[in-house]
């Protein structure tokens, strides 16, 4: 080489890199580099994930001057390209807002009222999908409502980087207060860096304590405005439809400070929000267009794949013919199915959009294989209280709502606080090598398939990788399963049933390892094998093992209430019984915990 200098050598990694990858791509054995990180405080095994600024650090500790590192594009990075400056020509677009609160504090009922109220009811068939998005009208201005009925879907669409949301309405029942899901909300609210505005839900309740509530949400930093704070709170009953118009105009509000806004004259974009197969149609996929115009007729590419807008239906299900910002539609035309959270963006012609998607393709491969995601390593540490045993889920399903109800109804397992539940990422489609990644990068993380398929390349990278996949069609059968696992983690216990007690009416032994005494059956029954704790008064002043039973001064196989008989049993320590005092007998089992008990 030139002047003895190695040519430098370029290693391009996503996010992450495997050992065994990173050993090959250095040149050197695995046992070595395994051996370089153990020297440097890091355990780690073939297939173990190396973050970039770990590969980083053993390049250096090795002295590869001529290796450099270099990141490649992510697929979020390549996502939010493109993502412009609003120009001066961009226009007010309605709010995009999403309920949030603790489950049965009233979500669903607000939504539905919300909805009943101030849109035109649906024609006979109506709504027979389900629906990710709403929009409403109230005078003459548009407000879109993003069905996040679990707050995955949140954290799913954050964690593609798309600041979706504008406007969360915190839900909380102003008869239970705040409640850790309600906390949850304003987290996730906060982590979007969305508005929040507060509904106190269930006003016409007996029980109902405004004031409490406010308190309670003061607490965790969400100040009334009333109290001087910067936050709206209306009291509302979703049940009678008090409140709801100040609500809306609460909302209508904060749109108006914030001065929401954006650009039409530009190619469509926005986010794929649900997508399904349906026979006959095709690939049938939700959209939320956040800016320019989308019509039909159009090019699209979202994530790896592209198409042509075939048809286009509001929320409703009636058909139009384009769809502005903030707008939620229904398209057919994607030639397969795009994932929840991938970016849409119009393309002049077909060519362009085939191409757009191949390189989103080959870039989501690449994050594919990148166990390290920051915004996920933060949501479960949220979740995580302290103390408990924690119970990783990856969740899959055929559609957004099946994926909603597993997660809904996971949360719904009760440990009693014992095991906490850590959702470490959800999505609609089968299970993918991502999901094994990202399982295999956590010990103890289970994936759930719910109506999905586990192509067999998979099973095998699970099998190899230890990740453990379970795959159901009946949620029953998926929710025992999860409380099962959840069992397993809570350990055994020993459980001590009584079996009879006796009072001791004569000693005829006592050394260190043994006791030899007789007296009558108070209670129950005494069998060979059995514990015997001696009690004197109230204190317990020993324990003992019962080897043998004599009645009449000869073997039994047990002595019975009312019985007298004799004793042999076995001490760790000298116990210096005396007549009167109380063995009480009892087996002693160890046997796996139960949930809730
Ligand atoms: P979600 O789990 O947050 O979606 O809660 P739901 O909307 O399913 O509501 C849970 C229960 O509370 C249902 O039985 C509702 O009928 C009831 N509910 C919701 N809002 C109100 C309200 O304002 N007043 C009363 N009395 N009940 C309500």
């Amino acid at each position: 080489m030139e002047n003895g200098q190695e040519a430098e050598k370029v290693i391009r990694i996503a996010g992450s890199i495997t050992v065994d990858e990173l050993a090959q791509a250095l040149g050197l054995s695995v046992t070595a580099l395994i051996g370089e990180l153990f020297k440097n405080g890091i355990v780690a095994t073939i297939n173990q994930r190396l973050d970039f600024e770990t590969a980083q650090i053993m390049i250096d500790e090795l002295g590869m001057k001529n290796v450099r590192l270099e990141r490649k594009n992510t697929a979020s990075q390549i996502a939010n390209e493109g993502r412009r400056e609003l120009s001066k020509d961009a226009v007010e677009r309605p709010p995009v807002v999403a309920v949030m609160g603790h489950v049965d504090h009233g979500k669903t009922t607000l939504l539905d009222n919300l909805l009943k109220k101030k849109t035109v009811a649906t024609e006979a068939g109506g709504i027979t999908q389900h629906i990710s998005a709403y929009q409403l009208e109230h005078e003459g201005r548009k407000i879109t409502f993003l069905d996040t009925p679990g707050h995955e879907a949140f954290a799913a669409i954050r964690q593609h980087g798309a600041m979706l949301t504008d406007i969360v309405v915190i839900v909380v029942a102003a008869d239970d207060g705040v409640k850790p899901q309600t906390i949850e909300a304003i987290k996730f609210a906060q982590g979007a860096n969305a508005k929040i505005i507060v509904a106190i839900n269930k006003i016409d309740r007996e029980g109902a304590d405004i004031e409490r509530t406010k308190a309670g949400l003061a607490e965790h930093g969400l100040m009334p405005e009333e109290w001087g704070g910067d936050i709206m709170m209306i009291p509302v009953s979703a049940k009678t439809g008090e409140g709801l118009d100040k609500l809306i105009e609460g909302i209508l509000l904060i749109a108006d400070v914030e001065e929401l806004k954006a650009d039409v004259k530009i190619p469509a974009e926005g986010l794929v929000i649900e997508s399904h197969m349906e026979t006959g149609k095709g690939s049938v996929v939700n959209l939320l267009v956040t800016g320019g115009e989308l019509k039909v007729g159009e090019f699209v590419a979202a994530g790896g794949v592209y198409g042509k807008i075939r048809t286009m239906t509001d929320f409703r299900g009636k058909p139009r013919g384009k769809a502005g910002p903030s707008t939620p539609v229904t398209v057919t035309g994607f030639k397969e199915l795009p994932s929840f959270g991938d970016r849409f963006l119009e393309y002049s012609d077909e060519k362009s959009a085939r191409r757009a998607a191949v390189i989103a393709a080959q870039a989501q491969a690449n994050e594919a294989a990148s166990a390290n995601v920051t915004s996920m390593d933060l949501l479960r540490m949220m979740n995580v209280e302290d103390n408990s045993k924690v119970f990783n889920v990856i969740v899959k399903g055929d559609v957004l709502g099946s994926v909603t109800s597993v997660v809904d109804s996971l949360k719904l397992i009760d440990t009693k606080g014992e095991v906490t539940l850590n959702v470490v990422a959800t999505g609609v489609g089968d299970v993918t090598e991502n999901d094994v990644y990202m399982a295999a990068g956590d010990n103890n993380t289970v994936i759930y398939g719910f109506n999905v398929n586990v192509p067999t390349n998979i099973s095998k990278l699970a099998a190899r990788d230890g990740v453990t996949i379970r795959n159901y069609r009946v949620i029953y059968e998926l929710l025992d399963d999860a409380r099962d696992s959840m069992e397993k983690l809570l350990g055994e216990e020993v459980v001590e049933t009584e079996v009879g007690t006796m009072k001791v009416m004569g000693v005829f032994r006592v050394t260190k390892q043994e006791l030899i005494a007789g007296g009558e059956m108070t209670s129950g029954k005494l069998m060979p094998g059995v514990y015997a704790r001696v009690v004197r008064g109230k204190e317990v002043i020993g324990e003992a093992v019962v080897e043998s039973v004599q009645k009449e001064k000869i073997d039994a196989k047990e002595l019975i209430e009312k019985e007298i008989g004799g004793l042999a049993m076995k001490t760790e320590k000298k116990i210096d019984l005396v007549v009167g005092d109380k063995l009480e007998f009892f087996t002693r089992e160890t046997r796996q915990r139960k949930l809730g008990e």
